[in-house]
C-alpha cells in the first residue's frame, strides 16, 4: 500500500472538494481523487457545478440576459443603441474563461489547505482501500481511515431522443452552442430546461418546450408556478404540458421530434435539440463487488440523515445520494461529513434547502409550499406582496411576480417563503435565514429594511401575513 490518510474523497465536485477542504482544515490527511478531464485536456476540479452545470449555464444567463436589456428595455430608460448583435462564440469563450478560473481556484484552495489531488479514477475496494487508476493507466492503492464517496450525477437519457452532442445535446452540449438556433426544441420544463431554454430565447431562438407532466414545476408552490408559466410564456417559450416524446429523426441538420399530447399525435422540426429530462447517479466502477456499500432502489447510495453507508467509515454526499441535486446541498453535507469524521456532531437542516431557477424573473423557494401544508391539514396564513407596487423594482423596470410568506396560523412562524421576481434567490435566503432561527412573520415585519430594496417586498409579504402591510390592500384586516 502506497500512501495512508485520514480521508480520502473520490470526486471533486462542490460535494468532494468542499469535503475535502473541510476535512483537511480539521487537521485530517485528506485525498481527493479526480478523474475530469476539461476543455483543454487537463484535470480540472469542481465537477459539474463549476465545468457544466451552475457556473457557465448562469454565466450565459447573465450574457443573454445583457443582451435581452439592451435589446428590448434599454429604450424605456431613454437609451438607444444602433443595431445590437450579439457574437455567440465570444460569450461561450467568455464562460470557458470563468471556468477556467473557478476551477484553477479550487486547485489552489485545495493545495493551500494541504488536500493530496491525485488524477485519475477511484474506486472503494473492501476494507476502506481506494484504487487509483492514474490517467496514465496505472493503479495504486490508498488506505483510507475514513472514504467519502462524492462522484456526482450525470444527464438521464431517453431512447427516444439519443443524444449526440451536435443536434440532439444534454445540457453540457447546450452549453457550447456557436450559433443561435433558429428553431429550438427542449425535453423537459425543469430547471435545467427552462434555464437553457432562456439563454436561447434570449438571443432569438423560437423555443419549444415539451413536458411529460400536465403540471408545470409541481414541486414550486402553485400560485408561484401558475404565474411563471404565464410570465414565461410572454417571453416567448412556448412550453407544451402533456407532452410525451416518443421518437426523433435526424435529418441533415435538423431534428423532426414525434410527440403525443391530449390533442394525439404531433410532430416539430428543430435545428438543435435539448434533452434535459433529469439526471441519475454516477456509479459505474466506483465500488469493488465486496465494498459492501448498499444502493437504494433508483440506484442512488444509500445513507443516513448523516450521509453514513452501509459501511463504517464510509460516507456518500451529493447527487450521488437521496435528495435534492443542488450544489449547495452537496457542498453542506460535505462540511457535515467531514466535521462529524473529526468528532464533531454537526447535522444539516434539510427542510430549509432553498431551491432557484435562474430564468428572469428568477423563481425561488425555501420551506413548504402552501399545497403541500394544507395536504398536511396545518392551518396557515399567507401574506403576498407583488413586484408591481415596489418603489425599487419600478425604479429597476422589473416588476414582474411576487413575494409570498407562508405562517403557521396558530404560532406565526414562518414555513414557506417562495418569491418570483427580481432577485428572488437573495431573497429567500433572507427568508431561509429567518427561518433557520424559528422567525414568526410578526419578526420579519419588526425587522428593518433598507429603502428602496427588493426586499422590501419580503417586508411587506410578512406584514401581509397579519393584514398589516402598508403599501399595498390587505386582505385579511386586523
Ligand atoms: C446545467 C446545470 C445547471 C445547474 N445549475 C445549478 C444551480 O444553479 N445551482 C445548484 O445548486 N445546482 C445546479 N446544478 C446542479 C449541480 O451542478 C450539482 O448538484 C452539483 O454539481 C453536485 O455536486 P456533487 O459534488 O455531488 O457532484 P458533481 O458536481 O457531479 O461532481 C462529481 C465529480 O466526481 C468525479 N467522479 C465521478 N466518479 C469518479 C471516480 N470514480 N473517480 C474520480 N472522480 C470521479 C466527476 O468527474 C465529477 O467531477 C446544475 C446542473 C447542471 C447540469
Amino acid at each position: 500500500m502506497s500512501q495512508k490518510f485520514d480521508v480520502v474523497v473520490i470526486g471533486a465536485g462542490p460535494g468532494g472538494y468542499v469535503a475535502a477542504i473541510r476535512a483537511a482544515q480539521l487537521g485530517l490527511k485528506t485525498a481527493c481523487i479526480e478523474k475530469y478531464q476539461g476543455k483543454e485536456g487537463k484535470t480540472a476540479l469542481g465537477g459539474t457545478c463549476l465545468n457544466v452545470g451552475c457556473i457557465p449555464s448562469k454565466a450565459l444567463l447573465d450574457s443573454s440576459y445583457k443582451f435581452h436589456e439592451a435589446h428590448e428595455s434599454f429604450k424605456v430608460h431613454g437609451i438607444s443603441t444602433g443595431e445590437v448583435a450579439m457574437d455567440v462564440p465570444t460569450m461561450v469563450a467568455r464562460k470557458d474563461q470563468i471556468v477556467k478560473n473557478l476551477t484553477g481556484g479550487v486547485a489552489g484552495l485545495m493545495k493551500a489547505n494541504g488536500v493530496t489531488i491525485f488524477e485519475g479514477h477511484g474506486k472503494l475496494l473492501s476494507g476502506k482501500q481506494v484504487e487509483v487508476t492514474g490517467l496514465d493507466g496505472n493503479t495504486q492503492v490508498l488506505g483510507a481511515e475514513n472514504v467519502i464517496l462524492a462522484s456526482g450525477s450525470k444527464p438521464v437519457d431517453i431512447p427516444p431522443a439519443p443524444v449526440d452532442q451536435n443536434i440532439i445535446v444534454d445540457s453540457t452540449g447546450a452549453l457550447e452552442f456557436q450559433s443561435v438556433p433558429a428553431k429550438l426544441g427542449v425535453i423537459g420544463a425543469g430547471v435545467i430546461g427552462l434555464e437553457l431554454g432562456s439563454v436561447w430565447a434570449r438571443l432569438g431562438a423560437e423555443v419549444t418546450v415539451l413536458e411529460a407532466m400536465d403540471k408545470f414545476l409541481p414541486a414550486a408552490d402553485e400560485q408561484i408556478s401558475k404565474e411563471a408559466f404565464k410570465v414565461l410564456s410572454k417571453q416567448g417559450l412556448k412550453i407544451l404540458l402533456g407532452a410525451r416524446v416518443t421518437g426523433s429523426q435526424v435529418n441533415g441538420d435538423q431534428v423532426t421530434v414525434n410527440f403525443t399530447n391530449a390533442e394525439g399525435e404531433q410532430q416539430q422540426t428543430f435545428d438543435k435539440l435539448i434533452v434535459a429530462v433529469g439526471r441519475r447517479p454516477v456509479t459505474t466502477d466506483l465500488l469493488a463487488a465486496d465494498a459492501g456499500v448498499d444502493m437504494d432502489e433508483r440506484g442512488f447510495i444509500f445513507v443516513d440523515d448523516y450521509c453514513a453507508t452501509s459501511v463504517p467509515g464510509v460516507y456518500a454526499i451529493g447527487d450521488v445520494v437521496r435528495g435534492a441535486m443542488l450544489a449547495h446541498k452537496a457542498s453542506e453535507e460535505g462540511v457535515m461529513v467531514a466535521e462529524r469524521i473529526a468528532g464533531h456532531k454537526s447535522q444539516m437542516n434539510y427542510d430549509l434547502v432553498p431551491s432557484v431557477i435562474y430564468t428572469h424573473p428568477e423563481i425561488a423557494w425555501v420551506g413548504k409550499t402552501e399545497q403541500a401544508l394544507k395536504g398536511e391539514g396545518v392551518e396557515i396564513n399567507v401574506g403576498t406582496f407583488p413586484f408591481a407596487a415596489s418603489g425599487r423594482a419600478m425604479a429597476a423596470n422589473d416588476t414582474a411576480g411576487l413575494v409570498k410568506v407562508i405562517a403557521d396560523a396558530k404560532t406565526d412562524r414562518v414555513l414557506g417563503v417562495h418569491v418570483m421576481g427580481p432577485a428572488a434567490a437573495e431573497l429567500v435566503q433572507q427568508g431561509a435565514i429567518g427561518m433557520e432561527f424559528g422567525t414568526s412573520a410578526e419578526d420579519l415585519g419588526m425587522m428593518v429594511f433598507s429603502h428602496p430594496t427588493m426586499s422590501e417586498a419580503l417586508h411587506e409579504a410578512a406584514l401581509a401575513v397579519n393584514g398589516h402591510a402598508i403599501h399595498i390592500a390587505n386582505r385579511k384586516k386586523r
